[in-house]
């Protein structure tokens, strides 16, 4: 069905008389929710409506049911993978202004919020109560709490701490058929019944939408340390993190850039002795000063006796943040230089990181496409800005990302560690997954939206 095909005057004078729903009319607004992070992606919603409360949600989705119109949630729109893009047309529904810290029970150590929370703010409003909420994708003070539930965000820090799910106890969904799940605890531990927040977790807004967050605080570490090691290539970097790790040091970064990446950004680095180099690795400790002060000092001596050709430690707050904003800026710069530029962030096991950095000069030359390397070493997260000089190249790009993905799950790799599936991976989705997986998923699909209505064409088709 085209675009503009649902929304019919009469459905949309229902979906404007109810209560608590506000239809938004601003072109820009409605021109903005047609896109999201991901490049060159765009579908017009045929209309825009905010939430502040959960149950005009309900009766939005009760009607979609019985009118069979698409729904599509959408926190701040900074996904990477179209996950919020309307590509079926219908309502995209946006949480952005549901946007309430309900409260932080410090001695329980967990916060509840609403799913339009930013991320940054939530981190703010713990430190003032001494607590930590640690997931930081890069976009933290660009997303939201519910879209970083919705595809299971990670970042730099998820090497010692982990990723969005390990810190969401559990939460309330509205179900495609409008009804109000509540699931999971409030506590540090729980069994009972099979874990539906786990399942709600990283679903791409495609099982239920997220009105709640009950979320893990931990205690916010006293200090950090970083330190930047230089390497002539990727291959002496990749095993250095290997001995790091195997070492019995937990850094709470641990960040890489490849040559290519180093080339791009290198002049902004505070630090000269960049120019020139190989390989970067980014790594932080966290925690008391006295022990992550050793810690530092101990990863500093593994990487110079790996061959790192300098050790250079941050010396002081603002140079530690100019590291991580030049580390952010890297996808930006290469955006800027090519008109061709897929993201993909594939996973491989920490072991074989080397083994796969190293082939990918093989896959430029045989598609004619420059591929920059960087990214999450420590969890073998490697981000990969695949790009080529004109857009006319779109289909051999397609053809030796085919093949990389290919080489990904043939290593015992994962095709996405952060950015899910969305529209962006779907048609790669068997190289990973069986025919009974897929088959199952998909059964979990119609259970828990048997019209088909909420984020239809996303995942799985
Ligand atoms: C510069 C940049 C850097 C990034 N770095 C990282 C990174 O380091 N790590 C990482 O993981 N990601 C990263 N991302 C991707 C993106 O920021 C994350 O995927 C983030 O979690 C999306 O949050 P959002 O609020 O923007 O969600 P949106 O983009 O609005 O939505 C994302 C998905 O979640 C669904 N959704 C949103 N809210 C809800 C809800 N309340 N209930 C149900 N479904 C919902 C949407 O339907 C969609 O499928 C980056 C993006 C950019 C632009």
């Amino acid at each position: 069905m085209p675009n503009d095909a649902f929304i019919t005057p009469e459905i949309k004078k229902r979906i404007a008389a109810i209560p608590g729903l506000h239809l938004v009319d601003d072109p820009q607004k409605l021109e903005d929710c047609g896109k999201d992070g991901t490049p060159n992606l765009f579908h017009r919603p045929e209309l825009v409506v905010e939430a502040t409360e959960t149950a005009p949600i309900q009766a939005l989705l009760r009607l979609a049911n019985a009118c069979r119109f698409p729904v599509t949630p959408r926190g701040l729109g900074t996904g990477l993978a179209g996950g919020a893009v309307p590509v079926q047309g219908g309502v995209v529904l946006s949480l952005a202004r549901m946007n309430r810290i309900i409260t932080i029970e410090r001695s329980n150590m967990i916060a509840l919020c609403e799913p339009g929370v930013l991320n940054l703010d939530l981190k703010n409003a713990a430190r003032e109560q001494g607590l930590f909420y640690p997931p930081d994708p890069a976009s933290f003070d660009t997303c939201s709490l519910g879209g970083n539930a919705a595809t299971n965000a990670g970042g730099p820090a998820c090497v010692k701490y982990g990723t969005t799910r390990d810190y969401i106890l559990g939460l309330e969904a509205v179900l495609p058929s409008g009804e109000l799940v509540t699931t999971g605890v409030r506590t540090r531990k729980g069994v009972v019944g099979y874990d539906l927040t786990r399942l709600l977790v990283g679903s791409e807004g495609t099982l239920g939408i997220i009105t709640k967050l009950i979320l893990r605080l931990i205690p916010h570490p006293a200090a950090v340390t970083t330190l930047v090691a230089l390497f002539d290539g990727l291959g002496p970097a990749m095993e250095a993190i290997q001995t790091i790790l195997m070492s019995g040091h937990t850094p709470s970064a641990l960040e890489f850039l490849d040559e290519r990446c180093l080339a791009l950004i290198g002049d902004l680095l505070p630090f000269p002795e960049v120019k020139g180099a190989g390989a970067m690795l980014l790594i932080e400790t966290d925690g008391a000063p006295d022990r992550i002060q050793q810690e530092i000092e101990a990863i500093g001596q593994l990487c110079l006796a790996g061959g790192a050709t300098e050790v250079l430690m941050a010396p002081d707050a603002a140079r530690r943040n100019r590291l991580w904003e030049i580390r952010k800026a890297v996808s930006l710069r290469i955006e800027e230089h090519y008109p061709l530029d897929v993201h993909e962030d594939i996973v491989v096991p920490l072991g074989r990181i080397a083994e796969f950095v190293a082939c990918l000069p093989a896959y430029d030359a045989e598609f004619g496409m420059k591929i920059y390397a960087f990214g999450h070493a420590g969890d073998g997260n490697i981000h990969l800005s695949v790009t080529a000089e004109s857009s006319a190249a779109t289909e051999r790009v397609e053809a030796g990302i085919r093949k990389i993905l290919e080489r990904v799950v043939e290593t015992g790799g994962t095709m996405s560690g952060e950015h899910g599936v969305g529209i962006a991976k779907q048609r790669f989705l068997s190289l990973e997954l069986s025919p009974e997986n897929i088959r199952l998923q998909r059964a979990i699909k119609h259970l828990f939206d048997p019209n088909l209505i909420l984020n239809p064409g996303k995942v799985f088709t």
